[in-house]
């Protein structure tokens, strides 16, 4: 593998640009929120790109009207915690112990494979994902990590 002590706020930061210019061509906002200090895990830098890429587009995907994505960075007891919350149509209390199974899919096009994917990539980084979300609300997906 490909684990290293990187930086995930160097890594938010190539995320957010990476993925700005479809957030402004949806009529969206992306916005992120760092923390002052750098935040530094054992990781395979470009499976967590990946993970955050997915999450982002799921959340564009689930915005009909112009609607905000924010991505942001904290550390709290010697974790690292990510967040992705959009304004998006949220999600049915009854289907959230769906959406990590692979190829569980409420889109016309889609493979269902994105989340299950991120999941297995988080917890083969000892890390844990978790999603709150509320009805024609929006929904908040929160990565949390072991600092090294
Ligand atoms: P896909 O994007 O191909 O449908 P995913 O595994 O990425 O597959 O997501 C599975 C399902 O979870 C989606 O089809 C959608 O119903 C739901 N979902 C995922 N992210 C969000 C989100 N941010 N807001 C609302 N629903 C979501
Ligand atoms: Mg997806």
């Amino acid at each position: 593998s490909n684990i290293k002590t990187e930086s995930l706020t160097e890594c938010l930061t190539r995320v957010f640009s990476l993925c700005e210019s479809e957030a402004v061509s949806r009529g969206h906002v992306l916005t992120m929120k760092l923390p002052d200090q750098a935040i530094s895990i054992q990781m395979d830098r470009d499976k967590i790109i990946q993970v955050l890429i997915n999450l982002i587009r799921n959340a564009f995907q689930a915005m009909d009207q112009a609607g905000v994505v924010k991505l942001s960075l904290i550390a709290a007891g010697g974790k690292a915690i990510i967040e992705v919350e959009d304004t998006g149509k949220g999600i049915a209390s009854e289907d959230l112990p769906k959406i990590f199974d692979p190829f569980y899919t409420t889109k016309e096009e889609g493979t269902g494979l994105g989340l299950s994917l991120c999941q297995k990539i988080v917890e083969d980084h000892g890390g844990k994902i978790m999603v709150h979300s509320q009805l024609n609300v929006g929904t908040i997906f929160t990565l949390t990590f072991p600092i090294s």
